[in-house]
C-alpha cells in the first residue's frame, strides 16, 4: 500500500468521468478544481463528473477546491497566440480593454498602476519573463523588457516587492467559496495566505455553512508569499493543512528558498499534526513529453522522504498530453521511494514526542507500542471526523493505518491523509458492535486475513461509553482483549 497520496488537477485534459476514472486506476487519490480557470458550469460538471468515477469504482476521492486568491494576470492575445518579448524592448501592462500584442496587454488588476512603483520588478508566468517599471500613468505602466520569451494568455503577474492593497479572500473567492460549500466538497485550498487571520475568515464560513454532523470542510492555507513564511507558525495553528505552492512561492520569494521553505513546511505541519500537500511542476516534462527528467523523479521521491501527505499534479493533468502516464508515474516513483529507502521520512522528520497532555496522543502513542509488542504492521483507528486518523498518519509510524468511518465526508478527506487507507461503515449502538463491524469491513476489504492479529483503536466517537480505547484483536475471534 503505498503511503503517499496523489492529487492531480483536473481540467480539459481530464474532465469527463471517463478520464477520471482512468486517472483513478492509475492511482489519483484526490482532485483539485483550480477557481482562476472555467467557468461554474465547468466546474459543477467537474465535481459531479469526480463524484461519479469515485462512485462507480467504490474509491474514496477527495475534492479540493483551490480559490483563485488575488492572483493578478495577464489578458487576451490577438488570435490565441503567443507573443515574443524581446529583451530591452518596451512593454506596457494596461487596464485598458484591449486585445494584446507584443507591444501591450491588458491586466485583471485595476490598482496595477497605482499599486508600483518605477524601478520595481514585475515578473510574468511563474517568474519566467521580466520587466522592470521605467514609467507610469493613470491606465498604464510602461515597462523595460528584463528577461524576453513567449507570453501566453492569461499569464500570472507576481509582484514581488509590492504589498498589494487587495485581501487574500477576494469577493470572486467569498461567491466560490459559498457556492463550494454547498457542494459538500472535502477540501479548500485558499491562495496568497498572508497571516493566521485569512485562515480563521475563511474557517467561520466554513462553520457557518457545514455543521459538525455531516463534517466540515478542511482548510488548506497555500504558501506562497514571503508574508506568509514569516507567519509560518500562527497559520499552521490557524488551518488544518498546508500546500507547499512552489509555483508563485519561487516568484514571490526566490527560487534557491523553495527547497529550504519545502522543508520547512513539511516538517512544521507534521509536527503540528496538520497534513501537507507539495505542489507545482512536479513532473513539468510530462506535460509534453512521456516521460520525466530524472530531475523530476529525484523531485517527487525527495517530497515523499521528506515526508509530504501527498504530491500535486498540475498541468500535466489539466492541460497535458499524457495525463494517465503522469499519474503513474508517479505512483511508480512514491512506490519505489516507499520500499527501498523506507526509513528516510524517519530521518527527516524529528520527533519531539514531549508529552502533551492530549488523550489522542497518549492513545496513538498506545496503539503503536501495541503493534511493536503484538509485531503487527496494521492498526484500525475508529474515527467519526477523521481527526484521530489524521493524529495517527502525523506519527508517520509506516504502520497500515485503516480508517474506520461513519461519515461519508471523512472517508473521502482521508483518501489524502498519508498512510491512510479510509472505509466507510455504518453506525455502531455498542463498543462490541463497532469492533465486530470493523472486523467485518476490513475482512470484506481484504484489509486483514481471519486469525492475523492487529490493533483497534478509537477516538471519542458520540453515543459509545468506552470510545478512546486501544484493543488487540485477533480477526475472528469472540472476545475483545482490552
Ligand atoms: C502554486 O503557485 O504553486 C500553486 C499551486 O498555485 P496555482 O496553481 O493556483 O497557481
Amino acid at each position: 500500500m503505498r503511503r503517499a497520496k496523489i492529487l492531480v488537477t483536473l481540467g480539459p485534459a481530464s474532465n469527463t468521468q471517463e478520464k477520471i476514472e482512468k486517472l483513478i486506476k492509475a492511482g489519483a487519490n484526490a482532485v483539485r478544481i483550480n477557481m482562476s480557470h472555467g467557468e461554474r458550469k465547468e466546474h459543477l460538471a467537474l465535481i459531479q463528473n469526480a463524484r461519479a468515477a469515485a462512485e462507480k469504482l467504490g474509491s474514496p476521492l477527495s475534492i479540493l477546491i483551490d480559490l483563485a486568491g488575488p492572483k493578478i494576470r495577464t489578458r487576451s492575445l490577438k488570435d490565441k497566440e503567443p507573443v515574443l518579448l524581446h529583451v530591452g524592448d518596451k512593454f506596457t501592462l494596461t487596464t485598458r480593454h484591449i486585445i494584446g500584442n507584443d507591444k501591450e496587454v491588458s491586466t485583471t488588476f485595476s490598482e496595477l498602476p497605482s499599486s508600483v512603483k518605477i524601478g520595481e520588478p514585475i515578473l510574468l508566468d511563474d517568474g519566467s519573463l521580466e520587466l522592470k517599471v521605467i514609467d507610469k500613468n493613470k491606465t498604464d505602466v510602461i515597462c523595460e523588457i528584463v528577461a524576453g520569451g513567449l507570453l501566453y494568455e492569461s499569464k500570472g503577474i507576481n509582484l514581488p516587492n509590492t504589498h498589494l492593497p487587495i485581501p487574500s479572500l477576494t469577493e470572486k473567492d467569498r461567491t466560490d467559496l459559498d457556492w463550494a460549500l454547498d457542494q459538500d466538497i472535502d477540501y479548500i485550498a485558499l491562495s496568497f495566505v498572508r497571516k493566521a487571520e485569512d485562515c480563521h475568515e475563511v474557517k467561520r464560513i466554513i462553520k457557518s455553512k457545514n455543521t459538525r454532523k455531516f463534517g466540515r470542510a478542511l482548510l488548506v492555507a497555500k504558501i506562497e508569499k514571503a508574508e506568509a513564511i514569516e507567519n509560518l507558525d500562527d497559520i499552521i495553528e490557524a488551518t488544518d493543512g498546508l500546500m507547499v505552492a512552489r509555483g508563485d512561492l519561487g516568484v514571490e520569494t526566490s527560487v534557491d528558498l523553495v527547497p529550504v521553505y519545502q522543508k520547512e513546511i513539511i516538517q512544521k505541519s507534521i509536527a503540528n499534526d496538520k497534513f501537507v500537500i507539495t505542489a507545482t511542476q512536479m513532473l513539468q516534462t510530462m506535460i509534453d513529453n512521456p516521460r520525466p527528467t530524472r530531475a523530476e523523479a529525484s523531485d517527487v521521491a525527495n517530497a515523499v522522504w521528506d515526508g509530504t501527505d501527498a504530491v500535486m499534479l498540475s498541468a500535466e493533468t489539466a492541460a497535458g498530453n499524457y495525463p494517465i502516464e503522469s499519474v503513474l508515474t508517479m505512483n511508480k516513483i512514491i512506490n519505489s521511494a516507499e520500499k527501498l529507502r523506507a526509513g528516510e521520512i524517519k530521518r527527516s522528520i524529528k520527533f519531539e514526542q514531549a508529552p502533551s497532555g492530549r488523550t489522542s496522543q497518549a492513545l496513538c502513542n498506545a496503539a503503536g507500542y501495541c503493534a511493536k509488542e503484538k509485531k503487527t504492521q496494521k492498526i484500525a483507528v475508529f474515527t467519526e471526523s477523521g481527526l484521530m486518523a489524521r493524529r495517527l498518519s502525523a506519527f508517520r509510524s509506516g504502520l497500515l493505518t485503516f480508517a474506520l468511518t461513519t461519515s461519508r465526508r471523512a472517508r473521502h478527506q482521508l483518501s489524502l491523509v498519508w498512510g491512510v487507507s479510509p472505509f466507510y461503515q455504518e453506525q455502531p449502538e455498542t463498543t462490541e458492535l463497532m469492533l465486530r463491524r470493523g472486523e467485518q469491513t476490513l475482512l470484506d476489504n481484504d484489509a486483514v486475513e481471519n486469525g492475523e492479529t492487529i490493533v483497534m483503536m478509537a477516538g471519542r466517537l458520540s453515543g459509545l461509553g468506552l470510545s478512546s480505547s486501544v484493543v488487540v484483536w485477533t480477526i475472528g475471534e469472540d472476545v475483545p482483549r482490552r
